[in-house]
């Protein structure tokens, strides 16, 4: 069973994020062997270099997930290009890697926007979507119930699920030793969502 678990990385919208929360996760995922996919804000990683840069020297899969984190669909064509231009500069410059073709819409809007599909393959990305989201962006989210719902919901989809987390909540960086530990025991192999799909980062 092939799990691909993502992070995306980003400013933070709630309160449950202590600093290092993003250093923890990825210190976690070295320790126990697993290369995940973690989807970058452009201005995230302007703002966090060091870290931006340790995603990718721990062998991650590097995607974009754009520059401002605005809902795409609310941009203007113009707007819409810029921000995937800053977003796949900064994300380049300062990690190294190209992070076409893999792209993860903020907050999913726009995956079924005709006018987003088409701005991101323009410029060579598709959306990643997801099977498995434990809501652990919600403020009142436990890291036991992000435990118990990431596992359930990854075993009942079964071979090829995505997994969706984030960089920064509390209950995030608390789970995931337990995630890794249970769906291990349950058969998964952890893989990039470039492992899933065959392909991987141009760059
Ligand atoms: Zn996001």
């Amino acid at each position: 069973m092939r799990v691909a678990l993502t992070f995306d990385a980003e400013h933070p919208s709630r309160s449950q994020c202590p600093s290092g929360a993003a250093g923890e996760l990825v210190a976690s995922l070295a320790s126990a062997g697993v290369r995940a996919t973690f989807f970058i804000q452009g201005r995230w990683a302007t703002a966090y270099p060091l870290l931006a840069r340790s995603v990718a020297a721990t062998g991650h899969l590097i995607g974009s997930h754009s520059h401002f984190h605005a809902p795409l669909p609310n941009l203007t064509d113009r707007g819409l290009s810029d921000d995937l231009e800053k977003a796949e500069t900064a994300v380049w410059h300062i990690t190294g890697v190209d992070p076409r073709p893999w792209f993860r819409c903020p907050f999913g809007d726009g995956a079924n926007d005709p006018r987003v599909v088409g701005a991101l393959a323009e410029r060579g990305y598709r959306h990643v979507p997801w099977s498995v989201a434990a809501s652990d962006w919600e403020d009142e989210r436990t890291a036991q119930s992000v435990e118990d719902d990431t596992v359930d919901q990854t075993l009942a989809f079964g071979d090829g699920a995505i997994v969706l987390l984030h960089t920064w909540p509390a209950p995030t960086v608390a789970a995931l030793p337990g995630i890794l530990k249970r769906l291990r025991l349950a058969g998964a192999q952890f893989v990039t969502v470039g492992e899933l799909f065959g392909s991987r980062n141009r760059g």
